[in-house]
């Protein structure tokens, strides 16, 4: 960039930041604004267009156009030219706008007499805000310092736009962060919650734009910088990382070194920007390019260079993650993503989580569950719409979050929380009741656990022990490999909790899609059937080792109780099964007391063990059904592929001929048999597995009430007659008639 223009650019900042300094309303601070570009930048017309709505654009200052034309003009995101920038970041530059495709003629403005054409996104860090446009009449197209210099000033409006300096009357100068938002996002977990926000990483807020001094402030961005590149390699030093954390690290490093990253901010600050405006515009202007690119490894380093640059931002203004802010009342987590360990130290304070990224499968999403925390996961750009303190709506239920929403809308929110509060009202009253149905049949539900957290709903839920205790989750939510002793202090709290009930511990089931972050990840080609659970145990016998005897020891002599997941042969149940005895044999000869009775089972998770020979049935002391697991199998259908997931219902005559199968070999062999899987909460489900004959379900703690009120409305031998009715008739689903039939069925 030559002197001359330098000088203009930072001039004209000098101007703009006077125009920003002087208490003004925002329609006439724009009004000077548009009229300053257009003088210093020696064009007939400059206008800003600022969005009214995330489709529309609305004209809102000009100067060269008609006056008429402010906040009358409108265009859709993607029409005409000005709609173009809009829709991809990107300027456009002409000299013969009229002949450009897609260039839309507005006879309210009188526009068809200027010919070349610049527009400039204005955007902040992904957030678009509008388009700054100038125009000349002469056929030129714009050099490459006067589109960098109007792309300069868009960088200044935005931030200043940002912070409310045009708020005025109009939807397109309403305050930012002021409109009702809903964001249409998938259920993480259930349940539905009134709150505010609370940013896990609160943004950062940029006041001062335009700086004097470029040499200070370049002495600044290098400091930064430097900064910056020292927290990168002391993170790559660090050896407890894995595969996949080192390679965002190296691009973390390549970023941070990148010379051109540097030169450019350097040269925004040259144009007049302060160091922090400078950060942003690089940060823009990247995203815009990049969000162009179809390809996802391109975008997950997007994400990169974002982080990158919040951190950078962070190390300049000194804003952390701790904004002195406190926490409001019925806080409602909002962030890209959170791990499962950060989410565990916000705990049972949030009311509710919302979250950009994430999946039903993630380990957050596991301890939501676990916390019985509503959760909207997809919830794109939340984050750069929410601000500290937002009321929130968090429908878990439909997977959908209103931000700063209209009264009418809360009104029924409420009135879903309170109809949802009234049902659970009914379901306390029924705590202490035992699932019997109508016929006397009493089914013994139990909870699915794996966390601390868990453990209050041992009471509260009226759970008849714990059918299921995930010991994984302590694994997934470590940075570190637990150490024994800490592990058998664990087991013991649970136990104690449990006050005698029976807590069925399934050992380590990792692999498929539990990867623990201190283990080397394998790469294989189908996880799900790959190096997983009692696979790893018995390859790799330490760890299941360390863990048996973890459980011998929390136990104290108490009973115990000792599940195998993803158990697929007699042969592997039987390995497993001699680690146990080897190790109470060794805690005995350590002088610790061995358990008074011990229970070994398996679960049954591949249809295989169903056919296994009768030798199985003879050792297993119990079987559970993993029915999440032996859903995806049966069907062939990846548990964790929405796409498929839900394309077979449990319902499904074939599935249940074949838990009918389960259950006659286990009658006939006299051995008890439960039901794990996540199908086992849902109350239909619940009715056609008890019908079935499975006279053990364990669900999530929050399940056992709606569950229980079904099983007590309904005679089960009728059901069961009911199934078998339409089985007999050919039906392909037992879901229909199972509903039909309930709806005559007294409340
Ligand atoms: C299952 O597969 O049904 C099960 C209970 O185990 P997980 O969901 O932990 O794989
Ligand atoms: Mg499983």
């Amino acid at each position: 960039m030559g002197d001359r223009s330098e000088s203009d650019s930072r001039k004209l900042l000098r101007r703009l930041r006077d125009v920003l300094a002087t208490p003004a309303k925002g329609q006439e601070r724009l009004d000077r604004i548009t009229h300053l570009i257009g003088d210093s930048m020696k064009t007939e017309v400059c206008s800003i267009y600022l969005f009214r709505d995330p489709e529309t654009l609305e004209l809102c200052a000009t100067e060269g156009l008609k006056q008429e034309s402010v906040h009358q003009t409108r265009m859709k995101l993607g029409e005409g030219l000005v709609g173009r920038v809009a829709r991809t970041g990107l300027p456009v530059n002409t000299a013969n706008a009229p002949a450009e495709k897609g260039f839309r003629y507005m006879p309210e403005t009188g526009e068809e007499i200027f010919s070349s054409f610049l527009g400039v996104p204005i955007q902040r860090v992904g957030e678009k805000l509008g388009v700054l446009v100038v125009q000349s009449k002469d056929a030129r197209a714009y050099s490459e310092d006067e589109i960098y210099a109007v792309e300069v000033v868009a960088m200044v409006l935005a931030e200043m736009t940002e912070l409310g300096a045009f708020a005025g009357d109009g939807s397109a100068m309403g305050t930012r962060h002021k409109q009702p938002v809903t964001f249409r996002g998938s259920t993480g977990q259930e349940g539905a919650a009134e709150g505010r926000v609370w940013l896990h990483e609160p943004r950062v807020v940029v006041t001062n734009p335009v700086a004097d001094d470029p040499l200070t402030e370049i002495d600044r961005i290098r400091e930064a910088v430097g900064e910056l590149r020292v927290s990168v390699d002391d993170l790559l030093a660090a050896d407890s990382l894995d595969k996949e954390q080192k390679q965002v690290l190296e691009a973390y490093r390549m970023f941070a070194h990148s010379r051109g990253w540097l030169r450019r901010m350097e040269e925004d600050i040259q144009a007049g920007l302060s160091a922090e405006a400078a950060v942003e515009k690089e940060q823009s202007a990247t995203r815009a390019r990049l969000e162009q690119v179809p390809d996802a490894y391109l975008r997950d380093r997007l994400h990169d260079l974002d982080d990158l640059s919040n951190r950078l931002l962070r190390i300049l203004t000194g804003q952390g993650k701790d904004t002195g802010a406190t926490m409001p009342e019925n806080p409602i987590l909002v962030a890209r993503n959170i791990g499962p360990a950060e989410l565990l130290e916000y705990g049972r304070k949030l009311k509710g989580v919302v979250l950009e990224e994430g999946s039903v499968g993630s380990h957050a999403a596991i301890v939501a569950r676990a916390l019985s925390i509503p959760m909207v996961i997809h919830a794109e750009r939340i984050t750069t719409e929410a601000l500290n303190g937002d009321v929130i709506l968090v429908d878990g239920d439909q997977g959908v979050a209103h931000l700063r929403p209209e009264d009418t809308i809360t009104r029924s929110f409420r009135d879903k929380i309170a109809m949802q509060a009234q049902a659970q009202e009914r379901y306390s009253s029924l705590r202490d009741l035992p699932a019997e149905t109508r016929d006397g049949q009493v089914i013994s539900l139990q909870m699915n656990a794996g966390l601390m957290a868990d453990l209050p709903s041992l009471v509260g839920s009226g759970a008849e022990g714990v059918g299921l205790f995930r010991t994984e989750l302590q694994f997934l939510i470590r940075n570190q490999m637990p150490k024994r002793d800490e592990l058998a202090k664990l087991y013991a709290r649970v136990l104690d909790a449990a006050r005698g009930q029976r807590v069925a511990f399934r050992t380590l089931d990792i692999g498929s899609d539990k990867v623990l972050p201190y283990m080397k990840p394998n790469d294989e080609p189908n996880p799900a059937m790959g190096w997983r659970a009692i696979r790893v145990g018995l390859d790799k016998p330490g760890v299941l080792r360390m863990q048996l005897q973890a459980l011998i020891r929390a136990a104290k002599g108490r009973p115990l109780t000792v599940m195998f997941p993803f158990i697929t042969e007699i042969a592997e149940f039987t390995a497993a099964r001699s680690h146990v005895f080897r190790e109470l044999h060794r805690e005995n000869s350590l002088g610790h007391p061995v358990p008074e009775r011990i229970e070994i089972g398996a679960m049954l998770e591949t249809p295989s063990l169903a056919f296994a020979p009768q030798a199985f049935f003879d050792v297993v002391d119990f079987i559970s059904i993993g029915g999440n697991d032996l859903k995806q199998f049966f069907f062939a259908a990846d548990r964790e592929n929405e796409r498929v997931r839900k394309r077979y219902d449990t319902l499904n005559t074939s599935f249940l001929n074949f838990l009918e199968q389960i259950v006659e070999r286990c009658k006939s062999t006299n051995t008890k048999l439960s039901f794990c899987g996540e199908d086992a909460g849902r109350p239909l489900d619940a009715l056609a597995l008890a019908a079935m004959g499975i006279p053990i379900l364990s669900m999530r703690p929050a399940s056992i009430g709606p569950v229980k009120a079904l099983l007590r409305r309904v005679d089960l031998a009728q059901a069961r007659s009911v199934i078998d009715r339409a089985r007999a008739e050919g039906a392909d689903c037992l879901r229909q008639p199972l509903t039909d039939w309930l709806s005559t069925q007294p409340e």
